[in-house]
C-alpha cells in the first residue's frame, strides 16, 4: 500500500459505479490506456496525508470517514480551463478510471478495486452520517453532470422543462429541475417502468414512452403538452443518442433554450 501523497488520501473502495462512459470505454469507442476502471466511487478514508485535513467544502475529514470524489482533475493552465472557463473540456485532464495509465502513474486509480489513491487537486466531498451509500452513489456521475449543466443555464421558476432520456442523468435532470421550480416536466424515454417510477416520485408530471413508436408520433404528443403547443422553454438531451439532438432543437419554443447533456460529437 502506497503512503497518501502530499495534499491526497488513500480510500478503501466500498462501491464503484458502472457508468456509461465505461461502456463507451468497453466498446473501444474512447481511447483507453492499461487502466484499473471505475470513475465513479465511494469509500472509507483509510489513510490521509498530514496536509490534508478537510473537503471540498471546508469540512473536517478524518480516517475511517465515508467520503465520494470527482473524478476528474484539470490542468488549470490550457485554454479551457483559464479562458473558456470550461475544467470538465480540459485538454490535459487526469480522470480516475478512465485515462490513468497504470504503467506511468499511480497504478491505485480506479474504483473497481480494493483501494484507490486519491492525488492532490482532487474534489473530495465527505457525505454525512444517514445517508443511503447506494443513493449517493446513484448521483456519482449523474449528479455533479446536472448540477454543471443547471449553473450554466438554471430553470426559472415556472418553466416548462423536456427532459430527453431516462437513464441516470435525466432522472437526475428532471429531479434537480422539479426542485429548481420547473412548472412543467415533460420526461421522454423508455422504458416505460422506469418513466412509471419518475411519475410516482413526482419527478415528472408528464411522461412520453418513446420505445417502439413512429419518431413523429412521439414528438407531436410531447409538443402537445407543452403551453399552446409552442415548445419548451428548456430541452435537456440527455440520451446519448445523435438524432435526439435536432429533435431537442425542434421541441424548444422559439426562444427557448436545448441543452446537449450526453451527445459529445
Ligand atoms: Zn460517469
Ligand atoms: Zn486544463
Amino acid at each position: 500500500m502506497p503512503a497518501p501523497p502530499l495534499n491526497g488520501a488513500i480510500i478503501e473502495i466500498l462501491y464503484g459505479g458502472i457508468c456509461g462512459t465505461d461502456l463507451h470505454l468497453q466498446k473501444g469507442r474512447l481511447p483507453i490506456p492499461p487502466v484499473v476502471l471505475g470513475h465513479e466511487g465511494l469509500g472509507r478514508i483509510n489513510r490521509l496525508h498530514p496536509s490534508l485535513n478537510t473537503d471540498a467544502k471546508g469540512t473536517q475529514i478524518k480516517s475511517g470517514d465515508i467520503v465520494m470524489w470527482a473524478s476528474s482533475i484539470s490542468c488549470g493552465h490550457c485554454e479551457a480551463c483559464s479562458i473558456e472557463r470550461e475544467p470538465t473540456l480540459c485538454d490535459h485532464r487526469k480522470i480516475y478510471g478512465v485515462n490513468r495509465n497504470t504503467a506511468t502513474d499511480e497504478p491505485l486509480s480506479g474504483a473497481w478495486a480494493d483501494f484507490i489513491c486519491l492525488q492532490s487537486g482532487t474534489t473530495i466531498v465527505k457525505i454525512p452520517e444517514g445517508i443511503d451509500k447506494i443513493l449517493a452513489m446513484a448521483l456519482a456521475c449523474a449528479g455533479p453532470t446536472m448540477v454543471h449543466a443547471f449553473q450554466r443555464r438554471p430553470v426559472q421558476l415556472g418553466e416548462t422543462v423536456i427532459v430527453q432520456g431516462a437513464g441516470p442523468v435525466g432522472l437526475a435532470a428532471a429531479a434537480m429541475a422539479k426542485l429548481a421550480g420547473a412548472r412543467q416536466l415533460i420526461l421522454v424515454g423508455a422504458p416505460a417502468s422506469r418513466l412509471q417510477l419518475a411519475s410516482e416520485c413526482g419527478i415528472a408530471d408528464v411522461c412520453v414512452d418513446i420505445f417502439g413508436r413512429p419518431i413523429d408520433a412521439a414528438l407531436s404528443e410531447i409538443m402537445s403538452y407543452t403551453p399552446n403547443f409552442k415548445g419548451a422553454d428548456l430541452v435537456i438531451e440527455c440520451t446519448g443518442a445523435p438524432d435526439a439532438v435536432s429533435q431537442g432543437v425542434n421541441l424548444a419554443r422559439r426562444g427557448g433554450l436545448s441543452s446537449r447533456r450526453s451527445v459529445h460529437r
